[in-house]
């Protein structure tokens, strides 16, 4: 059994607990199994966290929930809502002093009612893989998070907007897969039936591309949507975009995500930002196409590059532009002419940073804030 993860008061942090951890835990203490399902049903499907508001416990029960066990793990510390397209951007600080962003993205139909309210979650504080375009990067590696840490990102923002959030996806701070164990955990717990949350269908994980556990996760039994941060297909520039690149080369990465895509029966997506004259060519759209044919990869998203020069680049990152919006569409039409599912991400919440790591991080240096 994992270790689980107690509070600065000793207390376990019970959000991080799956239906199995919660039978082990109720039976040693003398008390039948389905007491997992009630108290899940009661956090998770319910939105309820005051133990003596759980009426089907016994009070025994709910006095010694309440003298060892805490479902408090996250503390709203700001909150901003972009004008521009209703995103709202979270940030959460941890039992430990550490802050953490949460972004909640609206979609709406043509008719203006909303379609999806999709939330995105961070799995680390800071981040240690050091991509050349991405502000986490200079947050650094300070700790993963644990299972309860990741799962109420989730229940914080329904509780703190009063709406279901329809999808989830694992692009917030931090390299998931570098913290598998914590994030298979919230996933068995938000999909779990009695807690009522989330479809595995609804859940996507994005990855820089770590080749050994997108073996694992694709092995794990659990059926969610992958998506790999590509960039471009060349290996020189991958490792220079993405130093993780010099460990898992392109053409693994092309294998895994085969792997995972014949194996879960899921999509996998790659993911594609566009930086001016570096990876927006014509060729760079017909290598793109190839390469995303041999994966089995039939999907394409296309990300404007937002500037991150308010943390102060070196080598390559100093260098990045956006791609002008012509070379953008250009781009995008020659995928399509290829016979490749091709969607242009747009830039949900730019005005409040919601580009990765950001309002956490002019959190941390309130002196250097992006322009
Ligand atoms: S892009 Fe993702 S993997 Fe790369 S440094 Fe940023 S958070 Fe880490």
């Amino acid at each position: 059994m994992r270790i689980l993860p107690l509070n600065a008061g000793g207390k376990l942090h019970l959000k991080g607990l799956s239906r199995l951890e919660l039978e082990q835990l109720f039976q040693g203490w003398g008390e039948p199994r389905y007491r997992a399902v009630q108290l899940l049903e009661w956090l998770y499907a319910k939105g309820v966290e005051d133990f003596e508001k759980m009426t089907n416990l016994p009070h025994t029960l709910r006095q010694r929930l309440a003298a060892e066990c805490t479902p408090h793990t996250l503390r709203l510390e700001a909150a901003e809502r972009s004008e521009q397209d209703g995103t709202l951007k979270f940030l959460f600080r941890l039992p430990d002093g550490a802050a953490i962003e949460s972004v909640l993205i609206p979609a709406e139909d043509a008719e203006g009612r909303l379609r999806r309210l999709t939330l995105c979650v961070s799995t680390q504080v800071g981040c240690p893989l050091g991509c050349a375009f991405c502000a986490t990067a200079s947050l650094r590696l300070r700790r993963n998070l644990n299972a309860a840490e990741i799962v109420d990102q989730l229940l914080q923002a329904r509780a703190l907007t009063g709406q279901r959030i329809t999808n989830l996806v694992f692009m917030g701070m931090g390299e998931p897969l570098l913290n598998l164990e914590a994030v298979l955990t919230a996933v068995r717990i938000w999909t779990d039936p009695a807690a009522a949350l989330l479809s595995p269908r609804r859940i996507t994980l994005s990855t820089a591309g770590l080749v050994p556990e997108i073996y694992r996760l694709a092995d794990s039994g659990i059926r969610i949507k992958l998506a790999i941060s590509l960039h471009t297909t060349d290996q020189q520039l991958r490792e220079q975009l993405m130093p993780i690149a010099r460990r898992y080369p392109v053409t693994e990465l092309q294998k895994a995500a085969r792997y995972y895509a014949e194996h879960t029966r899921r999509p996998v997506t790659y993911e594609y930002i566009l930086f001016d004259r570096l990876n927006d060519t014509p060729a760079d759209a017909d290598a793109l196409a190839r390469f995303a044919r041999a994966s089995a990869v039939a999907k394409i998203n296309l990300i404007p590059f937002h500037p991150i020069d308010f943390i102060g680049p070196s080598g390559i990152g100093a260098t990045l532009r956006p791609s002008p919006p012509e070379r953008i569409r250009a781009f995008q039409e020659r995928l399509r002419r290829h016979g490749l599912a091709v969607f242009l991400r747009s830039s949900s919440g730019l005005d409040i940073k919601a580009a990765c790591g950001q309002l956490a991080l002019s959190w941390q240096h309130p002196a250097v804030s992006p322009s």
